[in-house]
């Protein structure tokens, strides 16, 4: 009988690297002309490595912003990214830790300002999953580390930046379609996705009278390294939504630079839902 995977050697341990994606991933449509939205801004933001937090980081990069990127170890990737911000005339900051620990969000909080003297847009965005079909597959250790690294660090890095934002400065969470209609497969990484839901519009309320807004992006499928790190069959990913097609980042980048700027000047406590179609509530 085939030995079945236990978690700690599941091949998602070891975090996805875009520069080895095949096709490569779109970051930036080439035509996306900034406009100074984000302009003299700093950006803050987890994961911003690669995938989806790449694609926000370059596009408030084009808007004008430096950026501050924090990433577990994707050295590659990170160095990469950096090089694509300094091609928009901007500059960035790598931090390379683990977000699961509070003191290095504090550190990383820290470098950001020493660098920067400010936050003015912070992103939360880094996540794992590990798919399971069953529920008893869902082992203490593996609930653990989803939770942990997808919504722990929400808390802990949002805690770290807060006295340093000031009225008109923004936050966002990201989310995923899976918060809204579940997941067969991935009831934990659903669960940390739902609270992320909750977080951001509790932090709303909360900061609404500091005039700070907090919002969220929830995606459907994007084509990122998480995906082909975590998923044994990619080839069909993202058919089953109504535009049978999976996103890239370059389409789900603008939403992070609306959501960052005045113009959502009145907007706060919601999400964009970026899936191709599928229709969920709130
Ligand atoms: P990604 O792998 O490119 O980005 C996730 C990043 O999180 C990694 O680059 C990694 O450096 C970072 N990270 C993970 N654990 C960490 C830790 N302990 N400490 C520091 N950094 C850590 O994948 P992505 O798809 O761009 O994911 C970005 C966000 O989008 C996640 O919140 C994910 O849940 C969400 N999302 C993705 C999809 C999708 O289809 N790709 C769908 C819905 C939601
Ligand atoms: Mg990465």
């Amino acid at each position: 009988m085939k030995k079945p995977k236990t978690f700690p050697e599941q091949k998602q341990e070891l975090p996805g690297n875009e520069h080895k994606m095949n096709p490569e991933p779109e970051i930036i449509r080439e035509n996306y002309t900034g406009s100074g939205k984000l302009l003299g801004k700093t950006a803050f933001i987890t994961g911003g490595d690669s995938g989806i937090g790449r694609s926000a980081a370059v596009h408030f990069a084009r808007e004008g912003a430096n950026i501050a990127i924090v990433y577990l170890k994707e050295d590659k990737d990170a160095k990469l990214t950096k090089e694509m911000i300094e091609k928009e005339g901007q500059q960035c900051l790598l931090i390379s830790g683990d977000l699961k620990d509070e003191k290095f969000c504090k550190e990383a909080v820290k470098k950001c300002v020493s660098t920067f003297k400010t936050i003015n847009v912070l992103v939360n965005n880094a996540a794992i999953q590990f798919p399971q079909n069953e529920l008893e597959k869902i082992t203490a250790a593996q609930l653990h580390k989803t939770f942990e690294t997808n919504i722990y660090p929400y808390f802990y890095i949002t805690k770290a930046a807060l006295p340093h934002l000031k009225e008109g400065d923004t936050i966002i969470n990201t989310s995923s379609v899976t918060a809204y209609r579940g997941s067969e497969h991935l009831a934990d990484y659903a669960s940390t996705k739902g609270a992320i839901v909750s977080f951001t519009r509790s932090l709303s309320s909360m900061l609404a009278k500091r005039k700070i807004r907090v919002n969220g992006v929830a995606p459907g499928p994007i084509w990122t390294p998480l995906i082909v790190a975590t998923f044994d069959k990619v080839s069909d990913f993202g058919k089953d939504n109504p535009m049978e097609r999976a996103g890239q980042p370059s389409e789900v980048g603008p939403a992070y630079v609306f959501l960052a700027c005045e113009d959502s000047s009145y907007i706060t406590g919601q999400f964009i839902h970026i899936n191709g179609g599928e229709l969920v509530g709130g």
